[in-house]
């Protein structure tokens, strides 16, 4: 199957601005060398702590950032650098959701408004009573009732509001939607709404997702794959199932030990991550994640270690895969 998306090498680092003089020898390295695929109709689950560079790549992949090195192809065409005014039909095959509607959703408009924009930007959708048409129909899709047209963003819930965000991300029938922590700021209770409707909808119009979170618990549901990221760089993917049975990175085990399980004998065996995600304009040196890891080796500060696949479909990039007894080389 040809993917939706091709990620390759993917790098974007932001110059780090030290008094009034921008540095170019010092960056911040938010992503860093990020590989990755999402097939038609595929949810990928892309997971890692806050700061691990997640929103940014979401940001790449819909170009509001140009990236520093690395290509991004869509649906066969490289569109890594294109130009603002060539971006127009791109936007209307990749959509974002944001974790807080009310940040992108302008308070000044009517729902009504918010949703025909996409269509009036792209010169989509017809004329003003075919708009219109539209619009009810979104809101019928995203269950929101048809009065909702007149209101503006502050008059609805959390909830609500990112039914409307999504409604606008759909608007022009969209293949990619990158979802950046859509249900972080939502109650529990909201947050298995919100995702029901993203998989009703997914099935529906064939949608494929980059779905980012930072805890695992939520994207268990609701993705086919997951990417694991830590500062910059996806250190593991694989399949949810073999993901959740089988994960291979310490990274990932820590990230696993940390969804609660009403389980005592399993509580006894949890690893509890400790400290912070280092900053990625001084990441550690070797493997970014050996300050952290319960099982560093000395090696494991010398150098990155390669991702080498360990399954089918399951990629991991630790020293301990180099070889079946431990660490041997410093790949
Ligand atoms: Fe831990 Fe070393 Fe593997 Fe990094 S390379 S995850 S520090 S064991
Ligand atoms: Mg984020």
């Amino acid at each position: 199957m040809t993917p939706l998306l091709e990620v390759n090498d993917l790098s974007m680092h932001f110059p780090v601005k030290e008094g009034l003089l921008m540095r170019s020898h010092r960056a911040n390295r938010a992503v860093d060398g990020v590989s990755l695929h999402i097939n038609p109709g595929e949810t990928l689950g892309l997971v890692g702590e806050s700061g691990c560079g997640k929103s940014t790549l979401g940001r790449c992949l819909v170009r509001l950032y140009e990236p520093s090195a690395g290509s991004i192809r869509f649906a066969g065409q490289d569109i890594t650098h294109l130009k603002p005014r060539t971006l127009r039909p791109l936007r209307q095959n990749i959509q974002m959701i944001f974790q807080d509607p009310m940040e992108s959703l302008n308070a000044r408009h009517t729902v009504g408004e918010i949703l025909e924009e996409p269509m009036i930007i792209q010169g989509l959708g017809g004329s003003s009573v075919e708009r219109k048409q539209r619009v009810r129909e979104l809101l019928n899709i995203v269950g929101l009732p048809a009065r909702s047209v007149s209101r503006y963003p502050f008059e609805f819930s959390g909830g609500q509001r990112q039914r409307i965000g999504i409604a606008r991300a759909i608007a022009l029938n969209p293949q990619l939607i990158i979802c950046d922590e859509p249900v972080s700021a939502l109650d529990v209770s909201i947050q298995s709404q919100i995702l029901n409707l993203l998989v009703d909808l997914q099935r529906e119009f064939n949608l494929a997702y980059l779905f980012i979170a930072h805890d695992l618990a939520v994207v268990k549901h609701v993705s086919d794959r997951v990417a694991i990221m830590y500062l910059g760089r996806i250190v593991e993917t694989a399949d949810s199932e073999t993901l959740y049975r089988n994960a291979s990175h310490p990274y990932t085990k820590s990230l696993i030990s940390a969804i609660p399980i009403p389980d005592p004998h399993r509580v006894q065996q949890r690893q509890v991550l400790t400290g912070d995600v280092p900053s990625p304009i001084a990441p550690p040196t070797g493997c970014h994640f050996h300050p952290r890891c319960p099982v560093a080796e000395p090696a494991c500060s010398e150098s990155y270690p390669a991702t080498r696949t360990i399954g089918e479909g399951h990629d991991s990039a630790c020293h301990l895969h180099t070889d079946p007894s431990g660490i041997t080389t410093a790949g």
